[in-house]
């Protein structure tokens, strides 16, 4: 069972509430469970431990790097990708001109940083990286204002080597091409020798453009969540579910 953190197990940037962890832990008794991100390891530790089970597996980055608990902290279990200085000067400089060109920012307070590197992907946070949950959420729910600056972004000659995607809340992320969630969900799965069908993701950017849209695409089975409450509700919905039948061994 792999699930999406950020408007999925937690709200933007804060930690994981008592039932959505209680929901996911208890998923964990009977499943492999992995939580996937666009965020950094840190940002992920941040906001999940203490709470989650010690057996739940940390997808940074989109998926590029596998972290698993043991000897008393997450280690770093496989993951390299890298952009090269030019390319990541290229994202850069695209963030920079589209946010200028689309002048659809302006007179809106910026809260730390708009653009993060975080070694394999870049993110555009349209409020700043300190934004506080409570504008993050008013500022694009609908996806409009970001779908306008990702249309722009993939028709920079960068976007041929780059892949943009829709992230958290106010986010845009540049992976390297080919390397989303998608290839991260492929990965982990080839890594413990389970067949698509035999995972379940649970997502929130499931549309096109959405960072867990790559998913859809692997043939995993998704499920779109609107929110942290509906996700403990989906928890408690499968435990029941898949407990009352003879659920077949899949390893
Ligand atoms: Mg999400």
């Amino acid at each position: 069972m792999i699930f999406d953190m950020d408007g999925v197990l937690t709200n933007s940037k804060l930690p994981i509430g008592e039932e959505a962890a209680r929901a996911v832990n208890g998923i964990s008794v009977d499943f492999e469970v992995a939580i996937i991100s666009g965020s950094k390891i840190e940002q992920m530790k941040a906001q999940l431990v203490p709470y989650i089970d010690k057996r739940i597996l940390l997808l940074p980055n989109s998926g590029t790097k596998m972290f698993q608990f043991f000897g008393g902290d997450y280690n770093l279990m496989y993951g390299t990708a890298h952009f090269t200085k030019r390319l990541k000067k290229e994202i850069i400089e695209g963030f920079k001109l589209t946010r200028h060109e689309l002048k659809i920012f302006e007179n809106t307070e910026i809260y730390g940083e708009q653009i993060e590197d975080r070694g394999s992907q870049i993110t555009f946070s349209a409020l700043g990286q300190d934004a506080p949950y409570i504008r993050k959420i008013a500022f694009d729910p609908t996806n409009e204002r970001r779908t306008r600056m990702l249309q722009e972004l993939r028709k920079l000659p960068v976007a041929r080597e780059v892949e943009f995607n829709l992230g958290g809340t106010t986010s845009i992320d540049a992976t390297p091409l080919g390397l989303n969630k998608g290839k991260g969900v492929e990965r982990l799965l080839d890594e413990y020798k389970f067949k698509p069908y035999e995972a379940f993701f649970i997502g929130d950017q499931l549309d096109k453009g959405g960072n867990d849209y790559p998913v859809a695409e692997t043939g995993v089975p998704c499920f779109r969540v609107f929110g942290v409450p509906d996700t403990t509700y989906l928890c408690k919905y499968l435990g029941r579910t898949l407990s009352a039948f003879d659920y077949p061994e899949v390893r």
